[in-house]
């Protein structure tokens, strides 16, 4: 049996799960820390990727919608694909056309700790932040919900996810579902993205006073 790489860690092994016979890990630690993750792809990938129809899983991403109202999480929809380097850890390609109504993507922001400084602390794990090509685009509705988190931030445009992904944080092209915690950057992203002079609502205040002193965000 050939060595792969631990899904989790990276370091190359030849034990795998059982069922799948495709996912590697190192240790039963790792297999045990990943097995909700796993748990959704495990049928897909024993069945073999070929015999996937369109979009067949599910991962949750936060929403700040274009219409308004608050971020709110919601399903977005995957396949799974190959990726040339490390056939058994699959790449996960995202149905973004009935989130954003596009596909034409301007470059995701990634945000990998939770302050500003590069002194404050990693969060472990990377979120990523996908928005349409035409996010700036003037002739475009204002995003709403995000003008509410910053009514004087920057005047984003259309729809935009937010996404969570397995670490290690240079493989980028796994995702899992995002967390409260996570909501928190993201609108903490938002609330400082303008001239830092942005008057919050009640509700966005509330939810940066609950962040511990100290602790700021930063975007990379
Ligand atoms: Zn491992
Ligand atoms: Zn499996």
């Amino acid at each position: 049996m050939a060595l792969s790489p631990c899904q989790v860690c990276f370091v190359d092994t030849r034990k795998r799960c059982a069922a799948c016979k495709t996912s590697h890990y190192c240790s039963s630690e790792h297999q045990r820390s990943d097995r909700r993750r796993h748990a959704r792809e495990c049928a897909v990938l024993a069945a073999g990727l070929d015999s996937q129809v369109e979009f067949p899983l599910k991962v949750k991403a936060v929403l700040f919608p274009v219409s308004g109202g608050k971020p709110r999480i919601i399903d977005v929809s995957y396949r799974l694909g190959h990726w040339p380097t490390t056939p058994n850890i699959p790449k996960h390609d995202l149905d973004l056309l009935p989130v954003l109504g596009d596909t034409r993507m301007a470059l995701p922001v990634t945000i990998q700790r939770d302050g500003p400084k590069p002194s404050a602390p990693p969060l472990g794990h990377t979120l990523t932040l996908v928005h349409t090509l035409e996010y700036a685009d003037e002739g475009r509705t204002r995003n709403r919900c995000i003008e509410r988190i910053a009514p004087k931030g920057f005047p984003w445009r259309g729809n935009a996810v937010g996404f969570r992904n397995t670490p290690p944080a240079e493989r980028i092209a796994q995702y899992d579902d995002v967390t409260e915690d996570d909501v928190r950057v993201f609108t903490k992203y938002f609330a400082e993205g303008g001239d830092g002079r942005n008057v919050l609502d009640a509700d966005t205040q509330a939810l940066l006073d609950a962040i511990p002193r100290g602790v700021d965000t930063v975007i990379f």
